[in-house]
């Protein structure tokens, strides 16, 4: 039997570097509640980002979820059906309705010459979503939030350590939201951040994420509890150390899967973005079935013979999905009905070798008929 290949595995750091992260954390039993381990994370994530405000939550939901309220929106947001559930239901979660805009055919990313013909007088903010690590249209973008006077909340969950034209990406919008979880570039264990430039949302933030309060005798506003323990911060500083070689290494194996897979008829690469700096988080290949010969399904079938394991991410469309397939209609955004009927995210993580690339890229070509 063939070694199994996953389509994600966890960067780690050595057991030691933790442990000696984590003595501090038991000797001093702060365990929680915006300790040193979480200040110290946040200081050095905006110096890693490249950004001047940050705070921390217990996820990338939880990020998403309390910007939207933050942000004091209501009615309307317009954002992509080709995104993580996560994206949508932090939307419905804050009592706002999504409207879908198509994506863009290159990029996965909102289709940014649509979303003007979807604002209405309810319209208080687009939501877009840096597919795969792909950097959306942020100059039109915020063209058209400043012409409509409307916010603009990034789901960066994907786009770790990215920047565009040399800026971190986290500086565009007014808040960008990151995921934390064990399977993204960085790393948390479960954890996420927000991004934001305005202190009055900065200061939403911080009290919402802690029930809503301000000080022991003060609370003004309805929060969870979203709060990054120490632990998961500790986890944080330690992966923040490597995840330059981390990224360094995902890139060696997406080069090594696009020499192999490239310039095959009827299989279509992600898009190389230009001024964009990458981090290779995902490898979504795109199957025609009617060039290619085999369906998405078929080679996600031959794939698992062999021990391999790829996902179809994202399948299906938000419109499509249960919760909301009631309210919506998929054909409405056909390009991301399309693609999500063709994609095929491969694996994708720092340890994977060469080897194992060459081996998932001749089983793919070997679905050719
Ligand atoms: C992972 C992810 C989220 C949610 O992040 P969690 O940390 O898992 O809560 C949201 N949006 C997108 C696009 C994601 O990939």
């Amino acid at each position: 039997m063939e070694k199994q290949i996953l389509v994600t595995r966890s960067s780690m750091p050595e057991f030691e570097e933790y442990i000696e992260e984590i003595r501090p954390v038991f000797e001093s039993r702060w365990l929680s509640n915006m300790g040193k381990k979480h200040m110290t994370l946040i200081e050095e994530l905006k110096q890693y980002l490249g950004v001047e405000k940050l705070d921390l939550f217990t996820n990338g939901h939880m990020a998403l979820e309390l910007s939207l309220d933050a942000l004091n929106l209501s009615g309307e947001i317009i954002t992509t059906p080709f995104t993580f559930i996560s994206t949508t239901h932090a939307i419905v979660r804050n009592g706002l309705t999504p409207v879908f805009c198509d994506i863009d055919p290159l990029t996965c990313t909102i289709d940014a010459d649509q979303i003007e013909s979807l604002i209405t007088e309810k319209t208080s903010a687009i939501m877009p979503v840096h597919v795969y690590g792909n950097v959306c249209d942020v100059e039109k973008i915020e063209a058209i939030a400043k012409k409509h006077n409307l916010k603009v909340i990034y789901d960066a969950a994907h786009a770790f350590g990215v920047t565009y034209k040399g800026k971190g990406i986290g500086n565009f919008g007014d808040v960008s939201c990151y995921s934390f979880h064990a399977t993204k570039v960085f790393h948390t264990i479960e954890g996420g951040a927000a991004v934001y430039h305005d202190d009055e949302v900065g200061k939403r933030l911080w009290m919402l994420k802690d029930f809503g309060i301000q000080d022991e005798e003060t609370i003004d506003l309805v929060g969870p509890n979203a709060k990054m323990n120490e632990f998961c911060a500790a986890m944080g500083l330690c992966n923040l150390r490597h995840v330059d070689g981390e990224i360094a290494k995902r890139k060696k194996a997406a080069e090594r899967y696009r020499k192999n897979l490239s310039g095959i008829t009827g299989l279509r690469l992600n898009c190389v973005q230009k001024d964009v700096n990458t981090n290779s988080a995902y490898f979504p290949v795109f199957f025609d079935p009617a060039v290619f010969g085999s369906d998405r399904n078929e080679v996600q079938a031959e794939l698992k013979e062999h021990g391999i394991f790829a996902r179809k991410y994202f399948y299906p469309c938000v419109n499509a999905c249960g919760a909301y397939r009631k309210s919506y209609d998929p054909d409405d955004t056909p390009v991301a009905q399309e693609y999500s009927r063709q994609v095929l995210t491969l694996p994708m993580f720092a340890d994977l070798t060469e080897e194992e690339v060459d081996r998932i890229s001749e089983v793919i070509l070997s679905c050719r008929k």
